[in-house]
Order: C-alpha cells, then sequence, then structure tokens
C-alpha cells in the first residue's frame, strides 16, 4: 500500500459484520473463561489484553497504522509526546548509562532529559547537531547506549542529518532514536535512512485538530540486540518479572522492543493513552497525506511573502531556497518539510508584540503543527523568564516569532500578516 492508502486502511480490516470504523474499547478490563487462559497473557506466553493500562485494542490499531506508515514493524501509543520520548530512551538506558543527542531538540525534551533523566543516573551528551566527525565520536562513551535527534527541529527548524547520525550510532554498536514529530510519515520515514526507532508527540500533525494529547513509539525492527548483547541486558538476559523471558530470543528483532517497553514500562508507568483520544488521532491520522502537503504549500507562499516584505529582517523556513537547510530538506523531504516558519521583524521584539496584537486569523497559542494558524513570541511567553542573553544564546532571540502554518486559504493568512505588519 500507498501511505495515502495506509492512511485510511493500515492497522485495521473488519471482518464480515463487523464496525467499518475503528471500534473505541472504552473498557478497563477484559474477561476470560478460566483462570489458565489469563495466566499464559501474564507469562507473555499468549498474546491478549487484560488490563488496559498496559494495552488497549484501539490503541493497538492506530498504532499498527502508524507502524505501517512508518515502515517499521511494531509501535505502540503512549499519552503524550513527553511520555513517548521517555520511554525511548528509558527502555534500553538506565542509571549509569549515556546518551547522546543532538542540542537543537524541542525544549520540553531538552528537559527531560537534561534535569529528570540526569535525576535518573543517565548522563546526556549534547552535540550541535552540524559538528564535526571529529566532535560527534568524541560524544561517545563505552556506556552511550543511543543516540537522539528530531527530523526537523522544534522551534530551530533544524533538519537532522539522519543518515550520518545512523552510521556513527551503528559504528558505535546503539540505536538512533529519531522524533520525526514535525516532518510526519508522510514526507520523511527515518527508518529508511538508517534510524532505528521513531518517536512522536501525536498531538501535533497525526491529530492534527488541536484535539487530544498523545505520543507513539515505532520500532524499525532492524537494531540487532543480540549482536550487542552486553551493552543491552534489559533486552538480551531473562526478566526475572516475566519467569525469565529474554525479549530479544523470544520475540525477535521485530518485537523485542515494543514488547519490552509495553511489558515493563507501561505496566509500570501506566502513561497510556484513552481509547477515546487514539479513535480521535485515528480519525486526524486518516486525512494526514491531504493536511501535509497543504500544510507546506500554505507555509511556502507565506515563508515567501515574508522574505519579500521590507519589514521582515530574517526568516527560517527549510523550504526556502537559500535556507542553511534547504539542501537537506530536499534530500530528505523533497516533498515538503512542515509548515512551521521562524521570524524576526526589523522592530525587534516590540515590534513583535505589536504586530502579534493585531493579527485576527492567526491565533496566539503556545501549541504549533495542526489545522489552525497559531503564532507565538517564546521571548513573551514560554522563555519570558531569560534574559534578552540568555535568549539570544539559548538561539531563540527576542525578536523570534513562530509561525505554525494550517490549512485556511493563505490568502486570508497572508492579508492577516499584511494587515498586521501596517
Ligand atoms: C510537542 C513536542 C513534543 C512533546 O509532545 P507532547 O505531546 O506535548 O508531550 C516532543 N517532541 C516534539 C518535536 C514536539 O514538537
Amino acid at each position: 500500500m500507498e501511505r495515502e492508502t495506509m492512511c485510511i486502511q493500515a492497522g485495521y480490516s473488519p471482518k464480515n459484520g463487523e464496525s467499518r470504523m475503528i471500534p473505541i474499547i472504552q473498557s478497563t478490563t477484559f474477561k476470560y473463561d478460566t483462570s489458565e487462559d489469563m495466566g499464559k497473557l501474564f507469562d507473555l506466553e499468549a498474546s491478549g489484553y487484560f488490563y488496559t493500562r498496559l494495552q488497549n485494542p484501539t490503541n493497538d490499531m492506530v498504532a499498527a497504522k502508524l507502524a505501517a506508515l512508518e515502515g517499521g514493524t511494531a509501535g505502540m501509543l503512549t499519552s503524550s509526546g513527553q511520555a513517548a520520548n521517555f520511554f525511548s530512551v528509558f527502555n534500553i538506558a538506565t542509571c549509569g548509562d549515556h546518551i547522546v543527542s543532538a542540542s537543537t531538540i524541542y525544549g520540553g525534551t531538552f528537559n527531560l532529559f537534561n534535569v529528570t533523566m540526569r535525576k535518573m543516573g543517565i548522563e546526556f551528551t549534547f552535540v550541535d547537531p552540524d559538528c564535526s566527525d571529529e566532535e560527534l565520536e568524541k560524544a561517545f562513551r563505552p556506556n552511550t547506549k543511543a543516540v537522539f535527534g528530531e527530523t526537523i527541529a522544534n522551534p530551530a527548524l533544524v533538519v537532522f542529518d539522519i543518515e550520518r547520525f545512523a552510521k556513527a550510532a551503528h559504528a558505535h554498536g546503539v540505536p538512533l532514536i529519531v522524533d520525526n514529530t514535525f516532518a510526519t510519515p508522510i514526507n520523511c520515514r527515518p527508518i529508511e535512512w538508517g534510524a532505528d526507532i521513531v518517536t512522536h508527540s501525536t498531538t501535533k500533525y497525526l491529530d492534527g485538530h488541536d484535539a487530544t494529547v498523545g505520543g507513539a513509539i515505532i520500532d524499525g525492527g532492524k537494531f540487532d540486540w543480540m549482536a550487542h548483547a552486553d551493552k543491552f541486558p534489559g533486552l538480551t538476559t531473562p526478566d526475572e518479572s516475566y519467569h525469565g523471558i529474554t525479549y530479544a530470543e523470544k520475540f525477535g528483532l521485530g518485537g523485542a522492543f515494543i514488547t519490552k517497553c509495553t511489558a515493563q514500562l507501561m505496566r509500570d508507568f501506566g502513561s497510556i493513552q484513552a481509547p477515546m483520544n487514539a479513535f480521535l488521532l485515528n480519525l486526524g491520522i486518516e486525512s494526514l497525506a491531504v493536511r501535509m502537503p497543504r500544510h507546506c504549500e500554505n507555509a511556502q507562499k507565506v515563508a515567501e511573502y515574508l522574505s519579500s516584505n521590507d519589514k521582515v529582517a530574517w526568516v527560517t523556513y527549510p523550504g526556502l531556497p537559500g535556507d542553511k537547510y534547504y539542501e537537506r530538506a530536499q534530500k530528505y523531504m523533497p516533498n515538503g518539510t512542515c509548515g512551521v516558519i521562524s521570524f524576526g521583524l526589523k522592530g525587534g521584539r516590540a515590534a513583535a508584540e505589536a504586530f502579534m496584537k493585531n493579527l485576527k486569523v492567526a491565533m496566539i497559542a503556545t501549541h504549533v503543527a495542526d489545522a489552525h494558524t497559531c503564532i507565538l513570541h517564546p521571548a513573551n511567553s514560554t522563555h519570558r523568564q531569560l534574559t534578552d542573553e540568555e535568549l539570544i544564546a539559548s538561539g531563540v532571540g527576542p525578536d523570534l516569532i513562530r509561525l505554525s502554518v494550517g490549512i485556511e486559504n493563505v490568502n486570508d493568512i497572508i492579508a492577516d500578516i499584511e494587515q498586521a505588519l501596517t
């Protein structure tokens, strides 16, 4: 199937007389005829459902659709993108381990890694995604367990060189985890470029309608845990909490990562997506292949308009020829990148504030990447505790405006920007 078809049909095929739409299994628990039947589930000897804190059929149908779209072998939904990124790392790294991550990642992920996961004893080295080969090589340690990056960084709009980072990770016997939230599998499939695990904040384009917070993890199914057994004992040695099964042996390349993540992390942390939200997420994914090209087409026109306006000081959009990441975006995302643009006005911080007060179509919201055009001035909202010097150091200058172009008629979006600039 092509991706357009998968968006509609993958993950669920109703049998004779069954509901055409993915059913919402709004149930905490599942009934069995005998204790032996249920016992097999607890031993991971049979597959099935027993408690929605770990797994739910509605979620699994949507996760299977996402796994198909990303070209992976297995997937799971989580309650948020934060939970997805936490699980993707914590499933293979523990106290005393180390991760190499691109420095230009979403602020929430940076905080999760740099503050919260450090408290759990996991060390992180953040590297400039455009660093030299020597610098990248130096970042690895004997206890490094994974490399992490974002296909298109939120909000820096840096395009990640997936192939290069995959090669470096594999040379050190560890997987590459890529957060593919901004590109979506419509514009880029990181697994095809060597990534091993893909994560999403489904809150963004996948849902696409500002309705549900959620996340997803997809396993590419190619990373050979057994070939690096000493690095990943959680996957390659017996799990005593499941009668001594070894995930990599029992579930193979394609299933070990997600089975362990479900059986251990979802069991213990319970960060599951509500089945109702998974149903809404699925509605969003059904139109993803139609929405993404429209986001990109609109953003391209808005970016071109902004670059030609003399009140605008600078524009960052990887679809603009001349952008620092234009060539790399052409390689990884020839059909378009995303709908998010950042820019600054010649009048700096004060002009940004005045401009945003006058917008009528673009809504002020911390959100990005959904059907509604929305706009944020980080210096005045998410980053307002920082001084101008600190803002510049973090790559989000006091004048930076983040515009997430929606799927309205682009003429209305541009007219709104024009009247607000005037
Ligand atoms: C929003 C976002 C997240 C966090 O997702 P939530 O669903 O808000 O928890 C992670 N990564 C990226 C790239 C994001 O844009």
